[in-house]
């Protein structure tokens, strides 16, 4: 337990010499160094000076039944005591994956009725990537070999993933994306000079990737990769009708859907999945991060009867050459049957309300001066702060630091996401009380009279 200061202050300093951190300035971290939490309980989480902050990014929108809850902490143990580890290679197996995959398939949209278990939402995003160039080598396309995906999207940070994310920050010196990943521009409703009229943006949209399938060969398009809101980009909302008609654009080709379901699986907008709003089914669908509720690290792919079928018809008596040590692994899935029994057991309902909580609460805050939109769907949401709201002037760099937002809120008792172009993003577990959600919202504003 890091209680006192001292121990907390020298694990600052092993930390800085010896903690590579991820998505972090390796030079601006060191100066700044760690700020160390130490327990959690709820929608609340501790640090090492004993400040108590609420967590209104849920760890890093992930911890969706929020933290302490001991009959997780119970699986888990059992399971370790039972059977801490079984492959699932050589035709071997476990009880917990195996009833998690079901639960899953029977949860999940229409045919999505195979699960294949990854470590978190990178390798899930890349393993189909290799899925998808098996699938298209066993129908006798192996020519489909390129992938579209949307500007401001975020799909991981795999050396292949990481070319479909279109985010410059995980691209500049990283020699991505590759010549085989293109995009189309964002939906952003906010920045787009189409905003006013959704329909219109819908429309660009679909001619948009209409060009780019042509420009490419339709003959040569692998599958499109979608956020339904896209997460790490800004909290950007799609209008509603965009991914369906996107989905038509790609049916029309012979194109796979992918949706990347990462941060808007399990509850995190509303339904179970976010992409039953739009009532489409995608052909693949990749989750991580809710699965388990951040309790223990694991992501899946979920394939439809179609695709999983081309995939073990192609193969035949081949094994499918793809897969980790760590796939299906027993203690995270027993992990998370337990985590999907509690949502189930009424986080979900609690989130549905407390997400239109936090959408009114974080609207009112419009007519704060730096206010330039609020956005968002359930318990994903994110506050734009301009200096000009009829201009969209962007913070300037000083008070735009993402790191001065993220200070700002922390000595409020507030964690929030603050992206560098000065977007707060607000990812709260789904058990908040209403109490929490007000608390939220009101430390919000202070920070913004602060920045002011
Ligand atoms: N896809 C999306 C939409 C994500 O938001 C993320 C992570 O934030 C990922 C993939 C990558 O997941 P992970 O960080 O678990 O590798």
């Amino acid at each position: 337990m890091l209680t006192h200061p001292p121990l907390a202050n020298s694990l600052v300093e092993l930390d800085r010499r010896h903690l590579v951190h991820p998505v972090s300035s390796f030079r601006g971290h060191e100066a700044r160094g760690v700020r160390i939490l130490t327990s959690a309980n709820g929608a609340t989480v501790t640090d090492a000076e004993g400040r108590q902050l609420i967590d209104g990014f849920a760890g890093l929108w992930c911890v969706n039944a929020g933290y302490g809850h001991e009959s997780v902490i119970e699986a888990a143990t059992r399971q370790m005591r039972e059977l801490p580890y079984a492959t699932g290679y050589f035709d071997l197996g476990a009880e917990a994956p195996i009833r998690l995959a079901a639960a899953l398939a029977e949860r999940a949209p229409g045919d999505l009725n195979h699960v294949y278990f990854t470590l978190g939402g990178s390798d899930a995003v890349d393993s189909t990537i290799r899925f998808i160039r098996y699938y298209w080598h066993a129908l006798g396309q192996p020519g489909r070999d390129q992938f579209i995906s949307v500007a401001s999207g975020y799909h991981g940070s795999t050396s292949m993933g990481a070319g479909l994310t279109a985010l410059p920050l995980f691209h500049d010196g990283f020699g991505v994306p590759h010549s085989w990943q293109h995009k189309i521009a964002s939906h952003d409703l906010y920045r787009n000079p189409l905003a006013s009229e959704p329909q219109a943006v819908i429309a660009a949209s679909v001619a948009e990737l209409r060009a780019k399938i042509a420009e490419i060969g339709a003959e040569r398009v692998a599958a499109f990769y979608v956020e339904p809101i896209q997460g790490s980009g800004g909290v950007l909302v799609p209008p509603p009708g965009w991914i369906k008609a996107m989905h038509a654009v790609c049916r029309e080709f012979g194109i796979l859907f992918v949706a990347d379901e990462v941060i808007t699986g399990f509850g995190r907008t509303g339904p179970l999945f976010a992409c039953e709003d739009e009532d489409i089914v995608p052909d693949l669908m990749t989750v991580a991060k809710g699965l388990t509720s951040g309790y223990l690290p694991m992501g899946a792919v979920l394939m439809s009867d179609h695709v999983y079928e081309v995939i073990a018809d192609g193969a035949g008596a081949k094994a499918v050459g793809h897969g980790f040590t760590y796939s299906a692994h027993p203690v995270s899935a027993a992990v998370a049957l337990e985590v999907l029994s509690l949502y189930e057991g009424g986080i979900f309902d609690n989130g549905r309300a407390m997400g239109e909580r936090l959408q009114a609460g974080l609207r009112s805050l419009s007519d704060h001066p730096l206010v330039g939109d609020v956005r968002g769907r359930g318990m994903l949401a994110a506050v734009e702060l301009v200096t000009d709201k009829t201009a969209k002037t962007p913070l300037p760099a000083a008070l735009n630091a993402a790191t001065r937002l993220f200070d700002r809120a922390w000595e409020q008792g507030l964690v929030v996401r603050s992206f560098a172009q000065g977007v707060l993003g607000y990812a709260p577990p789904l058990c908040c009380t209403a109490d929490e959600i007000d608390a939220i919202v009101a430390r919000t504003r202070k920070v913004l009279d602060l920045t002011l």
